[in-house]
């Protein structure tokens, strides 16, 4: 918490602007200081006392440029949110100050019908602008599961891929982010353009070194993806198929391999668990039969679910990514999850990670493409049994190969590669130079 007298002076300057909401009742401040980060009973424990003196919520980037100005010269912490799902606390103001909703910039700026390019505010809801691009016959490469509820700013700020991973690769790809427009934080703020290159160090920094206003993405032409599940008894054998679906001369979108027990954890709608391992595919129409055929040679049930189109909310977008983190832990709060990219061969990971840890871990794997290769990520759930454990089989997944990147820890490196990228830094020098941004998330600058 700030010192109050500041704070003071401060609401009455920020009472005079023009196209500014400020919130200040303490329900409002505690609900918009928090995200989904008791998914970590680690960032639980850190992040839960962590409050906002206020918010506020600007209906124009005019009003963004006069606050950004104002934390400036008042020397106040100043943190942006945008839906509020990130994971691991990236809009918790941890130095409290200011939380400035961007929800309310959400236009759509400008459609490239040559290049299918869309430039849009930072609020504008992921959901909202896909069924905007449908409209022209595109659509999003890159999604979070969280699709309908978040953010385009949150989303390249504090998320790395998810469906269409699997052929798109991630955000920080070059090729997703094509521009920005930023406000900085100085004595008089700027609204700047950037290109792809200079965009490039904002991308995956928690909104640490800049104001993201709008954005420049890459889309990529509709299709109309058809839902597929195919269940396998044996582990091993669902694992072969996945690879074998992901490797076949078919165009795939989402491709999620999850264990008996998870499949038993996911809701109704989902269908009929049948006790085995199910394979969860987005596959384009033109090859829905080869699948059929993969699956029936390998003695694997086969289900033709049909159009994602018509399946509102309840679609296997829903029970992939960290939506079936989100399920498993809905019924046992006791479950949280890992990220990695496993080594190859993967089935030899899992099997030497499950001869230690076989009744607190459960697999759930994701096809991605990194760096142009097809890979398997892995977002296991994890028995929650302390901070021990967590740790012990973070050492033992590393051990037999994988790259980790750990769920619950704070800053932008810490949930990487663990390296500091100096681009970012020098960035927030740029555009930051007094360190007001989401303090205490980019390592490097501390
Ligand atoms: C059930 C569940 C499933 C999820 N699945 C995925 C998944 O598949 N893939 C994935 O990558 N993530 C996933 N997430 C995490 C999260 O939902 C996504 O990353 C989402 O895109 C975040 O968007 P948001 O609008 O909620 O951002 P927020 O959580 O509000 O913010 C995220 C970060 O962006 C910063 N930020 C927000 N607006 C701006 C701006 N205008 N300028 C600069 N910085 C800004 C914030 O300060 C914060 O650091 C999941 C989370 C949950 C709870």
């Amino acid at each position: 918490m700030l010192n109050r007298s500041k704070i003071d002076d401060f609401l009455t300057y920020l009472k005079g602007l023009n196209d500014l909401e400020v919130l200040v009742k303490a329900s409002e401040k505690q609900r918009f200081s928090r995200d989904f980060f008791d998914y970590s009973p680690v960032l639980k424990a850190e992040l839960s006392g962590c409050c906002a003196d206020l918010v506020v919520k600007p209906l124009s980037i005019d009003a963004v440029m006069s606050v950004a100005s104002a934390c400036h010269r008042y020397e106040i912490p100043l943190t942006l949110r945008g839906a509020g799902t990130g994971n691991y606390g990236q809009c918790v103001p941890l130095q409290g100050g200011v939380v400035m909703l961007m929800n309310a910039l959400n236009h759509i700026r400008n459609f490239d019908s040559y290049t299918g390019d869309v430039t849009v505010e930072a609020g504008c809801l992921l959901g909202n602008l896909n069924s905007y691009l449908l409209s022209k016959g595109r659509q999003l490469r890159l999604s979070p599961s969280t699709w309908r509820t978040a953010t385009v700013a949150g989303f390249v700020s504090g998320g790395s891929g998810g469906i269409g991973s699997v052929r798109w690769g991630f955000l920080r790809d070059p090729g997703h982010l094509l521009a920005l427009e930023v406000v900085t934080l100085e004595k008089c703020s700027r609204k700047i353009q950037l290109d792809a290159k200079s965009s490039e160090a904002l991308n995956h920094a928690y909104g640490t070194n800049g104001i993201m206003t709008a954005l420049t993405l890459s889309t990529c032409t509709a299709v109309d993806w058809q839902e597929v599940a195919i269940d396998c008894g044996d582990f091993s054998k669902a694992l072969e198929l996945f690879q074998i679906c992901t490797r076949a001369a078919v165009d795939l979108f989402l491709c999620s391999l999850l264990e008996t027990k998870i499949v038993e954890s996911l809701p109704a709608w989902s269908g009929n668990p049948r006790g085995k391992n199910r394979l969860l595919l987005l596959v384009a129409p033109d090859g829905v039969s080869t699948l059929e055929r993969i699956a029936k040679e390998n003695g694997a049930d086969f289900s033709n679910l049909g159009s994602e189109e018509k399946k509102i909310g309840n679609g296997i977008r829903e029970l992939s990514w960290n939506h079936t983190t989100l399920h498993m832990r809905s019924l046992d709060s006791n479950w949280t999850y890992l990220q990695m990219l496993l080594p190859q061969p993967e089935i030899d990971a899992i099997q030497a990670i499950n001869e230690t840890w076989r009744e607190n871990v459960l697999w759930h794997l994701e096809a991605v493409r990194q760096q142009g290769v097809q890979r398997i990520a892995a977002l296991p759930l994890v028995r929650w049994q302390g901070y021990g454990q967590l740790e012990q089989l973070m050492t033992d997944c590393r051990e037999v190969g994988a790259i980790l990147f750990n769920p619950h820890v704070i800053t932008v490196e810490d949930g990487g590669l663990g390296v500091i990228d100096s681009d970012q830094v020098k960035t927030k020098r740029k555009y930051d130079p007094k360190g007001i941004l989401n303090p205490g998330k980019l390592k490097g600058w501390v």
